[in-house]
């Protein structure tokens, strides 16, 4: 029996980790990082919590006797994912990126900036009331923006001090639908939406944001080197496949 370690997080890789779990001589396992304490999980066998780095990582694929690895995390999990390309690539372990095809701008058009420390840099003076649609990490990249007002939506309630000095937290669960995003912005006056490129459908936010006239700065997905990315799950279903006959 073959066994393939998916690194999830994301509503993909659940759905991928579903579908591995049903191919045969495959053992599948799903890790988190544990960051939500209601996550959507898979039926096959779940680890949760970090690895302790890359070492910690080589350690755990060794242990278990991981014969390949689909790294399916959100494409700004940049830790993790650089993580185990060193790891694999040092330890000739296959392994397959899988990612979301990003959002290209069409009728809905944005800014687009490179980092967060770049979108930061791109708010100006009219930009006051700002739907800091990110998630919780590297808020402090924009925490010098001390006069503007800035919302920040969460799944859970974040347990981190936020560090901004005028916010409000909104504590809600997606998917929304574009009435719901376009009173949203409607209500809380917001004047500029700064979001990151996650890929996938496009969210009703962007929509809402373009309907309303309201400018939109678009963090640009990373790109990741030394690593065979696929965009879809029946090709990485294809990948195990092709994995479990070598
Ligand atoms: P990150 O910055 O790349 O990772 C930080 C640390 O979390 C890693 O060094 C690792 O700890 C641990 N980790 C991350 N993903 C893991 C996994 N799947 N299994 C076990 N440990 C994991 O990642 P992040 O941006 O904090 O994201 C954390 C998780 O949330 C990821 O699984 C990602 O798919 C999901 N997520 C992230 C975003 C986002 O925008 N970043 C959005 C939606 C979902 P050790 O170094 O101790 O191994």
């Amino acid at each position: 029996m073959k066994r393939l370690l998916i690194l999830g997080g994301t509503a993909d890789a659940v759905e991928l980790a579903k579908q591995a779990h049903k191919i045969q001589g495959l053992k599948t396992i799903y890790s988190l990082a544990g960051r939500t304490q209601t996550p959507n999980t898979p039926k096959c066998d779940v680890r949760i919590g970090g690895f302790g780095g890359a070492p910690g990582l080589r350690t755990y694929l060794n242990k278990n006797a991981i014969d390949f690895v689909i790294d399916a995390t959100h494409p700004f999990a940049t830790i993790i994912t650089n993580n185990i390309i060193n790891v694999c690539a040092k330890t000739n372990i296959p392994l397959l990126k899988y990612c979301r095809k990003k959002w290209i701008p069409g009728d809905i058009s944005w800014t687009s900036v490179n980092s967060y420390s770049e979108a930061a840099q791109e708010i100006c003076v009219t930009d006051t009331r700002i739907f800091l649609s990110i998630g919780t990490k590297l808020l402090d990249q924009f925490s010098s923006h001390s006069e503007k007002w800035f919302l920040i939506r969460t799944i859970e309630k974040p347990d981190l001090q936020i560090p901004l000095k005028n916010y409000e937290v909104l504590v809600e669960r997606g998917p929304f639908d574009i009435k719901h995003e376009i009173e949203l912005l409607i209500s809380y006056q917001i004047n500029l939406l700064i979001c990151k490129n996650s890929g996938g459908n496009p969210p009703t936010k962007l929509r809402a944001a373009h309907n309303l006239g309201i400018k939109i700065l678009m963090i640009e997905q990373p790109t990741f080197c030394n690593v065979n990315v696929v965009y879809d799950i029946a090709n990485s279903v294809a990948w195990i496949y092709d994995e479990l006959r070598t």
